[in-house]
């Protein structure tokens, strides 16, 4: 009988990724679109509960294609940056996978269904303000602590 290949994330390192398979790594849950504050002494990140504007009710992207020109800070990860990834919310398949971890149960790849990271409470649905709504001044006010160790 022959054996069960181990799945390609467990194979690769993020750097030997196919694009294709770099991309089904996220997860969806939209985390990353939150809004962070850094402390300027200690670098420090910390993320609020302010989503980018242009986050749908379902954490999808609305202006996917021209989000760099929308949102100039908005983040593109690439698998050169991989020792920058510390930042990424401490759930995120990237973060997780170049600290040496394994992706978690309701992952969609795992799972094969992109409806358990919400129904597990690890994507940010229905938990968010809109940063079109929070003046950036308040932002502090709004900090939360289920995205970072
Ligand atoms: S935090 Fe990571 S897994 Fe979640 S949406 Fe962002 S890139 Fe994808
Ligand atoms: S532009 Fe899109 S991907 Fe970028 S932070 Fe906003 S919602 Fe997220």
């Amino acid at each position: 009988m022959a054996q069960k290949a181990e799945p390609f994330w467990k194979r690769k390192s993020l750097e030997e990724m196919s694009r294709e398979e770099w991309e089904s790594l996220c997860d969806g849950c939209a985390r990353c679109c939150l809004q962070k504050l850094q402390d300027e002494e200690d670098d420090q990140v910390y993320y609020t509960r302010v989503a980018c504007r242009y986050m749908s009710e379902s954490c999808r992207c609305t202006v996917y294609q021209s989000r760099n020109e929308k949102v100039p800070t908005c983040v593109w990860l690439k698998p050169e940056d991989v020792e920058h990834f510390f930042w990424l919310p401490n759930t995120c398949a990237y973060r997780l996978l170049s600290e040496g971890k394994d992706l978690d149960w309701w992952h969609p790849l795992v799972s094969g269904d992109p409806e358990t990271v919400h129904a597990a409470g690890i994507s940010v649905q229905g938990k968010t303000l809109s940063d079109a709504d929070v003046p950036e001044e308040e932002w502090e006010e709004q900090i939360i602590n289920w995205c970072s160790d």
